[in-house]
């Protein structure tokens, strides 16, 4: 009977903490879902607020542009 009961706790304890892990794993993608692409950093070109990869972007004075024209090149 003890044993039984113990048993019970043991299930009760691995739902709760099932729940619990998943209640934290559908919060965590929300926190990243950021414009932002893995190995990349996505700037805002200060002339038109178009978001480009640092990758593309072209830097002029210190700033990231989309492109030639943003840039005035
Ligand atoms: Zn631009």
């Amino acid at each position: 009977m003890i044993l039984k009961i113990a048993l019970l706790i043991i299930v009760l304890i691995i739902i709760y903490l099932f729940f619990f892990k998943v209640s934290r794993g559908e919060n965590s993608p929300r926190k990243t879902n950021r414009p932002k692409i893995e190995g990349e950093t996505m700037v805002e070109c200060p002339v038109c607020g178009t978001f480009v990869s640092n990758k593309d972007a072209i830097i002029k004075d210190g700033q990231f542009f989309c492109s030639k024209e943003c840039a005035k090149l």
